[in-house]
Order: structure tokens, then C-alpha cells, then sequence
């Protein structure tokens, strides 16, 4: 079967999604999209996806008859009405991080899906498709021994003037805040946020870099670096150490060169290359369960759960160093 798959939002990562969906995955075709940007939408059609339709709004594309899922990737703050109308509609839903850009509104979405009684949201986490994630769970779970501590760094080169300073959680450390639990089968109980000195490139509004500490249910203690103007590079490292060993994250493939007295290898730059496998990984994963009408991968709660630990960590920046209660409420049936 090929699912008809709507795209509401064609900017940077819409764009992308079509692109995969029409031309490396298989098992989907774009039939519809929709953008507040026109001509956005009209370069998507004319590039990519020749046949489909273009829709005035997101509620009209859910609404198509020929539409069987929906991929939301339009901004942020628009997620959860466009995922809330795909759960009316029955429709499988693939919805970019964040679900939701408060926690109550995450909890709406969980609770229409409850109330549907079967999953239809799969959210973009990708990092949990990552090959290298991948094998650190396993090797975690095979062979270091129950994790202890985690220690962890997400780097950027570079950020613009309007990123500021709580957008390093909800932005850049949400993808850490879901890798973690899922690597470690845990969940939160705390976070706190520490600033070292103020880094020369940091823009007025931002305070970079800050250092984040999770602790889990378990009791591990994971420390994560945030730094969005290192200058260097896009780098992400993540060192578990268990009680038997510690197990690193590999670096994504690069070629060691012996240059002008050097050994060295390239490190990447742009975001963008750094998970590029996981994203087809990762849809082709959500093309399959549409077809069957429902959503495998990270759900809707994952997505309410990053969204309270984010509040927590954001709340944390204003504490100097003391801890916020993450509390959560009762996990549903639909995502034991
Ligand atoms: P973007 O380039 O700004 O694209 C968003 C598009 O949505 C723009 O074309 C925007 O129109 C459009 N839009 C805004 N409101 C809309 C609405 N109500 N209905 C329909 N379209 C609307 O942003 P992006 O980088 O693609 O990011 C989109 C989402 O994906 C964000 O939530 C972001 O956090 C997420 N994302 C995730 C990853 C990941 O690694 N998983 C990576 C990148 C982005 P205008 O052209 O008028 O602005």
C-alpha cells in the first residue's frame, strides 16, 4: 500500500521530509501541502512532489479525503493543533519536535490519543534511529553494567542574535532530554542548570554556554554541556559509564588524514549532516505503521515528558544551581 501523506509547514525540514518520502523511502507519496507561505509550497510542489495538491490551511489538508497521515513541520507553536485535527481525523501523525510548546498543551494531545485508544503520533526524535545510539544502548545494556552517571556535550558554531537563552533547552537540549530516557529507561526527577563564565561569542540575550544536570529515578547523574557558539563545529558527544565500564557515543564517520605534520579528521559543521541517516530511518518507520493505520516510535507521551523536563530546566536557569522537581503524572496504558 502507498500512504498519501499531507505536509503542512515546507520550510527547511518539510522540505526535506517531502524529499525523502518521494524520492529514497518507500511506501508514500506527497499527495497535499500547506504552508502560510505560499510560494514555499509552490517550490515544494514544482521540485519535489509534482502531483500533490496545495492546501489554503493545515484543517483543510487534514480534512482531504485522498490524505491518509500528515507530517507536521511547520513551526513550533502551531504543532498542537494541527496534531490534535490529524487524532480527530483518525490520521496518522508525524509531528516535528516539539509536539507541543507547553506541557499543557502536550498533555491534550496524550489525552485525545488515550481517548482514540490507539496510537496515532509518532514524534521526531530521530536521534533514537541513529545507528550510533543505537549500538551505545546495546552495549549499555549488554555490557558496562548499570549506567551510573552520564557525561555529555551538545555543541553548536554558531547561533543567530534571536536565539536566546531558555531556547538552549526547548531548541537544542530536547533532543538530549529524550535520548537520555530512552538509552537509560528512566525517567527524571530534577534537573538544575549551572553558568560558567559568559563565553566571548555569546550574543547579549543568551548566556552560553550552561551546564545541565538531570537526575534520574535510578539515581544515575548526568551532566550535559550546552554551548550553541563553540565556534568549532556541530559536535554531541555522550559518555555513559556503568559499573562495569564506560561506552562513548562513536563519532560520525570522518577520514583521518596525516597533513602537515598533523593526524587529524574533519569535524562536522552543519546540524543538518549530523543525523541525516536517522531522518530516513525514522520515516520510513512511520510510512510502515501508517499503512496500518497507526504510529510506532516515540509517542505523544515522550513528547508531554520532554516538554515538563524542558519547563523544569528553563525554571532552573533563573535558580543558580538549585534543583527543579520534575514530577510526572501516571504513565497511560497506551505507551507501557
Ligand atoms: P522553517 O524553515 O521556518 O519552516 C517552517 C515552515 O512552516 C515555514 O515555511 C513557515 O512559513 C511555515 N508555517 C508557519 N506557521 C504555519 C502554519 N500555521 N501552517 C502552515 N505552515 C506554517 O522551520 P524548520 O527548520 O523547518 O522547523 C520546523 C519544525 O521542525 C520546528 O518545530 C523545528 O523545531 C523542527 N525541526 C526539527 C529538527 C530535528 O532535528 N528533528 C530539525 C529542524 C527542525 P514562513 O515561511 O512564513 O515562516
Amino acid at each position: 500500500m502507498t500512504v498519501r501523506i499531507g505536509v503542512i509547514g515546507t520550510g527547511a525540514i518539510g522540505r526535506d521530509h517531502a524529499r525523502r518520502i518521494n524520492q529514497v523511502l518507500a511506501g508514500g507519496r506527497i499527495v497535499a501541502l500547506s504552508d502560510v507561505n505560499g510560494a514555499s509550497a509552490e517550490a515544494v510542489k514544482a521540485d519535489i512532489a509534482p502531483d500533490a495538491r496545495i492546501y489554503a490551511t493545515g484543517e483543510e489538508l487534514i480534512a482531504a479525503s485522498d490524505v491518509d497521515a500528515v507530517l507536521v513541520t511547520s513551526w513550533g507553536t502551531t504543532h498542537e493543533q494541527y496534531v490534535l485535527g490529524a487524532i480527530a481525523a483518525g490520521k496518522p501523525c508525524f509531528c516535528e519536535k516539539p509536539l507541543a510548546t507547553t506541557a499543557e498543551g502536550a498533555r491534550r494531545i496524550v489525552d485525545a490519543e488515550v481517548a482514540h485508544g490507539k496510537r496515532l503520533v509518532q514524534v521526531g526524535f530521530m536521534r533514537r534511529y541513529d545507528e550510533g545510539y543505537v549500538a551505545l544502548k546495546k552495549a549499555i545494556e549488554t555490557q558496562t553494567g548499570a549506567p551510573i552517571m552520564v557525561h555529555a556535550a551538545h555543541r553548536n558554531p554558531t547561533v543567530p542574535e534571536r536565539y536566546i537563552t531558555p531556547m538552549a533547552v526547548h531548541d537544542t537540549l530536547i533532543h538530549e532530554i529524550d535520548v537520555f530516557r530512552w538509552l537509560l529507561n528512566d525517567d527524571y526527577v530534577s534537573a538544575r542548570v549551572l553558568f560558567p563564565r559568559k563565553a566571548v561569542r555569546s550574543h547579549g540575550k543568551l548566556r552560553d554556554p550552561q551546564v545541565v544536570v538531570l537526575e534520574t529515578r535510578n539515581g544515575v547523574l548526568i551532566d550535559v554541556e550546552i554551548f550553541v557558539n563553540c565556534h568549532y563545529g556541530y559536535d554531541i558527544q555522550c559518555e555513559i559509564v556503568g559499573e562495569d565500564g564506560t561506552a562513548r557515543l562513536p563519532e560520525p564517520m570522518a577520514v583521518p588524514m596525516r597533513l602537515g605534520a598533523k593526524l587529524q579528521n574533519e569535524i562536522l559543521y552543519d546540524w543538518k549532516d549530523r543525523f541525516i541517516g536517522a531522518y530516513d530511518v525514522e520515516l520510513q518507520d512511520f510510512l510502515k505503521a501508517a499503512a496500518q493505520g497507526t504510529a510506532v516510535g516515540p509517542t505523544s507521551w515522550d513528547g508531554y515528558v520532554a516538554a515538563i523536563t524542558s519547563d523544569a530546566c528553563v525554571k532552573a536557569q533563573d535558580l543558580a544551581g538549585d534543583a527543579v522537581a520534575i514530577d510526572l503524572a501516571e504513565r497511560p496504558g497506551l505507551y507501557a
